[in-house]
């Protein structure tokens, strides 16, 4: 389930007003390397004066393919790298930290290891090779949308020509998605919270500074001039995507290629570095929702799972995954240990099967009986719930029938669930209607009536794409 790259319709680059200030006191400030190195520039035609921002940083090149990646290598191949250096395996808990922990991304800086070490490391090949923001699109509503580089692939997969990117967004006080479960109760839809409301446009300007008046908790978090109480990432599994679904951008791109675990895990660990969380303390929420199906590039996905959080340190309850209804991964998923498990959240989007067939041909392989059935074998933490999320396509989805249906479908599945609705984002030449805001506060009346827990999700950086079903990979302007 996913979002993709950016095309804006002016086509047009705007001049950043963004800082670009060092952030990592022990990695030093990789922007500020590659400037020095004459790497990146900053393209300037206006796009929207009073709006968008947007930087643009030159990749760094099309030999990037030569290294090899230590970053999203488990604590296991670690040790195995340093035992084939003839060094303790104890040096790979140190490199471990200095990746995952320190956010190092040059070998130089990582002291802990002997200079001999380092340069062995180097001279076969190996290099942190974390991937990177390479550009950013940011919001008026404070939302950011960016191109991480993928420097490197697998040795055995390497591309000649320029790094690859995909997409992440950060969402400063989420987007209302978490709203109801168990760590979040209070999140959004609160008091003050903008609700059906904020759904009517893409281009409400709020900015971080109403966000933080509206927020039931006092701003936390000034960092980069920024205040937010707690933020939501949305991370990509793969390059486009193979599902297919018809009111979602990403799918126009086709599958590509999965994302290494590395390449996952990496987007992560970028934006937690270009915002300075401090993991542990801060409330970061993980979203696998960005471009791609995480259920059918499921080793991947749950090997940087598993790095997530036995390396840098995150919580497996404060990470959702969202799946079309691949049901083998549903199952493989319900195998999982709880304390390396993602939250689990269903792209439902219909009521019924003929009208998910007709939007979600997915459904035709897994109706929603099987799928259903799938999610039934997850065993539930304490007071942890389902997310069902709801579409609302104008005429499509959203009449007054398809919520009746929908509260039956869920109570009958008797799962402990919620359903969060979202207002279709726009795409080019994608041809459904986002409803009027009338309909959305019907349709979410009628679940609340019929007692089914319903929240509404906040469309987050429209403007730039980055809102859900927008992310499309670009690198034009
Ligand atoms: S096509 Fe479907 S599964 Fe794939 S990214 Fe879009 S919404 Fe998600």
């Amino acid at each position: 389930m996913a979002t993709g790259a950016f095309r804006h319709p002016g086509g047009h680059l705007l001049h950043t007003a963004l800082a670009l200030k060092p952030r990592n006191p022990k990695g030093g400030c990789r922007l500020g390397e590659l400037r020095k190195q004459g790497k990146y520039s900053i393209l300037t035609p206006a796009m929207s004066p009073d709006s968008t921002q947007l930087v643009r940083l030159n990749s760094p090149g099309p030999d990037g393919g030569s290294r090899k990646p230590l970053f999203g290598l488990d604590a296991a191949a670690l040790a195995a790298i340093m035992a084939e250096c003839g060094e303790p395996v104890w040096r790979g808990r140190q490199l471990a930290e200095a990746l995952y922990r320190q956010w190092i991304t040059d070998i130089d800086a990582v002291t802990t290891l002997p200079q001999s070490l380092r340069r062995r490391l180097l001279e076969r090949g190996w290099e942190p090779a974390r991937p990177q923001i390479v550009q950013i699109f940011r919001s008026v509503d404070g939302t950011e949308r960016y191109l991480v580089e993928c420097p490197n692939r697998n040795p055995q997969d390497r591309v000649k020509g320029p790094a690859e990117t995909v997409e992440s967004v950060w969402m400063p006080e989420g987007d209302g998605g978490e709203t109801g479960d168990e760590l979040d109760p209070d999140s959004s839809n609160g008091p003050g919270w903008p609700r059906s409301g904020a759904l009517d446009s893409g281009k409400r300007k709020l900015t971080p500074a109403v966000l933080h008046e509206n927020s039931p908790v006092g701003p936390s978090k000034t960092r980069r001039g920024e205040a937010w109480n707690r933020a939501t990432i949305c991370v990509s599994s793969q390059v486009g995507c193979a599902v297919n679904c018809q009111f979602c951008l990403t799918a126009r791109l086709g599958l590509q290629r999965n994302l290494t675990a590395g390449e996952i895990a990496g987007q992560v660990v970028a934006v937690l570095e270009r915002h300075r969380v401090q993991v542990g303390s801060d409330r970061v929420n993980l979203v696998f929702m960005g471009m791609g199906e995480p259920f059918l590039n499921y080793a991947n996905f749950m090997a940087a799972v598993r790095l997530l959080v036995r390396q840098v340190g995150l919580s497996p309850r404060r990470m959702t995954v969202s799946t079309s209804g691949i049901v083998p991964g549903i199952e493989q998923f319900a195998q999982e240990p709880p304390e390396i498990r993602p939250r689990l959240a269903i792209s439902l989007n219909a009521p019924n099967n003929q009208v998910r067939g007709e939007i979600m041909p997915i459904n035709r392989k897994w109706p929603i009986e099987s799928l259903i059935d799938a999610v039934r074998q997850v065993p539930l933490r304490p007071r942890e719930r389902i997310t069902f999320e709801y579409v609302l396509l104008g005429g499509v989805t959203d009449r007054p029938g398809h919520a009746a249906q929908l509260a039956r479908l869920v109570r009958r599945s008797g799962l402990p669930a919620k359903v969060n609705l979202i207002a279709w984002n726009p795409g080019p030449a994608i041809p459904y209607a986002t409803p009027a805001p009338e309909a959305i506060e019907a349709f979410r009346s009628a679940l609340a009536a019929e007692g089914i827990p319903v929240y509404l999700r906040l469309p987050r950086g429209r403007d730039i794409y980055a809102a859900c079903g927008q992310l499309k990979r670009t690198l034009e302007g």
